[in-house]
């Protein structure tokens, strides 16, 4: 990404190949573009649910049927392996479906159990929508991650405003002309462009509730630019997620996933595994499986290659510092090392008895490294796991389902694994999303569509009660018996 005065031009990390130039967005466009939203968000909600369902239905009938462009923006602009695009493309059209057929069994308005205190009332819940919503994106996963929030918040009858990273315009750029192609009546899904500067004043410019995906350290500042005017914020951040592995485990396959999830996408993955607790037991025969894989894995830009370069400049400077931190406190570089950092391009690295106090078991490393540790149980891998600050996501390897299932539920975060990896992101009913410097709220699933509402309550009156205990008429019995029917509801007789 290089900038000239107001234009932005996307170029491939690698081959500085121009993938687009995109007219930077300023304070006054952001303000022009969110207005200009409010028409649009008007009609969209104004349409019913059948009308909103097919036309979000024509939007994946229209990304499905042109995937093979948009999967070579996303080659060309974060040099992601074609295969990896296709997948990314492939979980956004599974969650725009789901939350466009499954908006309204949601949302719909429906009857609530009247209580004891308002017999003669009818009761009802419905979720409406919020109006304009601003997603901010970042550009490792440029089609999946803004879908996240971009399907729920539409499905829930709002309209976007959305700015991609810098470092994946073209890419924003393309999903937002195939809402506007498959939906031409309105504009439901603009864009703004541009860096940080570009975010801050979409968090400023009146939208109804920002949904950010990023680091942690920018979802802070999204955060305190929001609280200015009490706009909600939904935060999905960065991760340290931590794999564990049982001494009953299937070694072979549990490594299978782990080079995975640690190494696909160069390691810029929120859910990446960066932290492996491995059982004592099994810890030598995990750490050979581990490294017989990532020594066979191929790093570049090339039709066989498993992943690409770093797609930031800066980020290979983060992932050496931690590295050498690693080594420093007295870790051992089991695979590679720092010499297989050469500027963008980084192969494998695979780091054991690395200190917990190490940057590269806090500090979101966001590269192809993984550290791999032996613990005495699970018990112990999950005090490990859950002293972090980051709580997005964890697997968990091994044999005793019943076992898995009690230590899924004692790890501090959004999403669990279990004998795979990242697997929740394909069920589209589960909500997405971490606590601590991982963020808060949640995108996916019926929570995903509700985070996009505002819960609308109505009572109605159904027939008129002798004696109200809302009315200064109410006679001065009422009270007593009140209390008196009080405690014999909730035991206080006895
Ligand atoms: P980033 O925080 O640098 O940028 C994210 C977005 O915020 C970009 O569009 C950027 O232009 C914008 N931005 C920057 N400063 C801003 C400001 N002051 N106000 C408003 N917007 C601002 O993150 P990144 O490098 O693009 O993405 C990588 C990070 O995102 C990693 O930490 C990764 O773990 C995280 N991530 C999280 C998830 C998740 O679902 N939890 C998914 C993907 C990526």
């Amino acid at each position: 990404m290089t900038t000239a005065p107001s234009l932005l031009e996307s170029r491939s990390p690698l081959s500085g190949e121009l993938v687009g130039s995109f007219a930077i967005s300023d304070d006054e466009d952001v303000h022009r573009v969110v207005d200009q939203a409010r028409i649009a968000a008007r009609w969209w909600a104004d349409l019913d649910w059948v009308g909103r369902r097919q036309r979000l239905l024509k939007v994946a009938a229209h990304i499905s049927r042109h995937a093979e462009e948009l999967v070579d923006v996303v080659h060309r602009e974060v040099c992601k392996p074609r295969d990896d695009a296709r997948l990314e493309i492939a979980l956004s059209l599974e969650h725009l479906r789901w939350a466009a057929l499954r908006a309204e069994s949601t949302l719909a308005r429906r009857r609530v159990r009247r209580g004891l205190l308002a017999i003669h009332q009818r009761a009802s819940l419905g979720y409406e929508p919020l109006g304009v919503v601003g997603v901010i994106g970042p550009w490792n996963y440029p089609v999946f991650t803004p879908m996240g929030s971009i399907a729920y918040a539409l499905a829930a009858g709002n309209v976007v405003v959305f700015k991609p990273s810098e470092w994946a315009t073209a890419t924003g750029n393309w999903l937002v002309n195939a809402f506007c192609a498959a939906i031409p009546e309105q504009p439901i899904v603009q864009a703004v462009f541009g860096g940080g500067a570009v975010g801050s004043s979409l968090c400023g410019a009146g939208v109804d509730l920002l949904s950010f995906t990023g680091s942690a350290a920018t979802g802070r500042r999204v955060m305190a630019a929001c609280a200015s005017t009490l706009t909600p914020v939904i935060l999905e951040c960065g991760g340290k997620d931590a794999a564990l592995v049982d001494a009953d485990a299937d070694v072979e396959r549990a490594a299978e996933a782990i080079v995975f999830g640690a190494f696909s996408n160069a390691g810029q993955t929120c859910v990446g595994v960066e932290r492996v607790y491995a059982h004592r037991e099994i810890f030598d025969d995990l750490l050979e499986a581990v490294t017989r894989r990532v020594a066979s894995l191929e790093v570049g830009t090339h039709g066989g290659a498993d992943y690409g370069p770093l797609t930031l400049p800066q980020q290979s400077d983060i992932v050496s510092a931690h590295i050498q931190d690693a080594l420093d406190r007295g870790g051992t570089a089991a695979y590679g090392g720092l010499h297989s950092v050469e500027g963008r391009v980084v192969s494998p690295v695979v780091l054991t008895d690395v200190p917990e106090e190490s940057l590269a078991m806090r500090v979101e490393t966001f590269g192809p490294t993984i550290v791999i540790n032996a613990v005495r149980d699970l018990d112990e891998g999950i005090d490990r796991a859950n002293a972090s600050g980051y709580g997005l996501a964890a697997s968990i390897f091994g044999a005793n389902r019943a076992r898995l299932r009690h230590a899924a539920g004692r790890l501090r975060v959004g999403m669990v694994s279990i004998n795979s990896w990242v697997m929740y992101a394909g069920v589209p009913g589960l909500p997405w999303g971490g606590v601590g410097e991982s963020g808060m709220g949640r995108i996916h699933g019926a929570d995903g569509l509700r985070s996009f509402t505002r819960p609308h309550a109505i009572v109605e009156q159904a027939f008129a009660l002798p004696v109200s205990p809302v009315s200064f008429q109410r006679p001065d019995w009422l009270g007593t018996v009140l209390m008196k029917t009080m405690k014999i509801r909730h035991g206080g007789w006895r």
